[in-house]
């Protein structure tokens, strides 16, 4: 029979033959063998908040690491921590503060598998931080070749960069190794005001805040600031301040998100990005005035990662939302083009039109993604219609 599996947002859906939920790396290795003795694809799922068909399958097996999570343990010299694959962000920050560390940076949410948010490149903001991938230094994985093999990113220097953010294409990903830095509390700040006022001192707030990200509030025309910076004080010390508070990283930094949405962003060379956003707030007025929802800005340091929209350049993301009750493509697609203008990678997990024309030119090391993918995965296991699509020319 059949399963019927449906994305966070419910805009992606599929009906897998299959949803599997292995407890052992074998057991994972068991899973992809049959699948290509048999013909079948696999996808891996990690909490299923992506907004592209990244993880669909119709008839294939659908793989979740739900059972396969938990820290394993911390090399206090780099110092970097070991979970394994299927372990939830918001499972990680106290067991890594009770033996000292905290994750350098996290997104917007923590209910993501870890595996999941390396898989799309999932970042916080910060000009100095770069995604959660950028941190990773050693990976389990089981290829779509069906081999349990280790990748370091010291001694695969051709193959780690495609590891780094990898969309689940070249196989699962059982345990993950990131750096991490010693325990640090941050000090939070929102503020509102008037969006030119926000836009005259931009690049002061991003300069002067380790994290800084902003989000428009269309209908007002007022930028929610939020600001956080380490702090060796305790919540006391601004118990009585509004907008304020203190506390461990993984405390402050994640929001809660309730309300369900449809979201489109791209990342943009930051020194385009208060343009870019400008052009975006100008159509918004002009053609989308009923839109309500935030507009947020961010900041994402370079990596090396060869699918990483952050890869090789400072960059800005800029993102756009919708209930997710409405319909977003009216409003999405005409808002895309300004993004492409400018150099934009689209967030791999978030609403884009590109294919694989159009993504090929933005990376300049697509090509060498594509070898790393077919060595190993000859057999295209791990790839739906989509990521097909994507990676198979022709
Ligand atoms: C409310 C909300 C807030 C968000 N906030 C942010 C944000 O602040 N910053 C940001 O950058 N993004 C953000 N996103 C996007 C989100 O972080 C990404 O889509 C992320 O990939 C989702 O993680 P997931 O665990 O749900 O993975 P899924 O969506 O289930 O999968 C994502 C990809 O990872 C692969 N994958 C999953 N598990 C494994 C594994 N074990 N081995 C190999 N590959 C695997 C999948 O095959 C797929 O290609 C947000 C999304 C939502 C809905």
């Amino acid at each position: 029979m059949p399963e019927s599996w449906k994305n966070w947002s419910g805009g992606i859906a599929c009906e897998p033959g299959s949803i599997a939920a292995p407890a052992h790396e074998a057991e994972v290795l068991g899973l992809v063998r049959l699948a290509a003795a048999s013909g079948q694809t696999v996808r891996v799922v990690g909490t299923g908040h992506s907004s592209m068909p990244l993880v669909t399958t119709d008839g294939g097996i659908m793989v979740s690491l739900a059972r396969m999570h938990g820290l394993l343990g911390v090399d206090e010299t780099i110092p970097a921590a070991t979970f394994r694959g299927g372990t939830k962000i918001w499972t990680i920050g106290d067991p890594l503060l009770e033996r000292g560390y905290s994750m350098i940076t996290m997104g917007d949410i923590d209910r993501q598998a870890i595996a999941g948010a390396l898989g799309t490149a999932t970042h916080g903001t910060g000009r100095s931080l770069g995604n959660i991938s950028s941190a990773l230094v050693h990976v389990r994985m089981v290829t779509g070749s069906g081999e349990l093999i280790e990748f370091d990113a010291e001694s695969d220097p051709e193959t780690f960069p495609a590891i780094r953010v990898s969309l689940g294409a070249l196989g699962i990903i059982t345990a993950a190794t990131i750096r991490v830095l010693p325990a640090y509390r941050l000090h939070e700040k929102v503020e509102r005001v008037p969006m030119d006022t926000c836009m005259a001192k931009l690049e002061e707030h991003i300069a002067s805040n380790r994290h800084f990200e902003f989000f428009w509030h269309p209908p007002e025309d007022v930028a929610e600031m939020k600001m956080l910076n380490p702090t060796e004080d305790g919540p006391e010390a601004v118990a009585d301040r509004e907008g304020e508070r203190i506390g461990w990283s993984p405390h402050i930094i994640p929001s809660v998100r309730e309300r369900r949405f449809h979201e489109m962003e791209y990342a943009i060379p930051a020194e385009h990005g208060p343009e870019c956003f400008a052009r975006v707030r100008e159509r918004m007025r002009d053609k989308h005035p009923d839109v309500g929802w935030p507009v947020e800005y961010r900041t994402v340091a370079p990596d090396d990662a060869y699918l990483s929209p952050h890869g090789g350049r400072d960059s800005v993301t800029i993102s756009i939302h919708q209930a997710a009750r409405l319909p977003y493509e009216d409003f999405f697609f005409d808002i895309e083009p300004i993004f492409r203008e400018y150099g934009g990678r689209p967030h791999w997990g978030k609403v884009n039109s590109l294919g694989r024309d159009e993504l090929r030119s933005l990376y300049p090391q697509w090509d060498t993604f594509e070898r790393v993918r077919d060595r190993l995965d000859p057999g295209g296991v791990m790839l739906n219609p989509y990521l097909r699509g994507l990676f198979v020319s022709g």
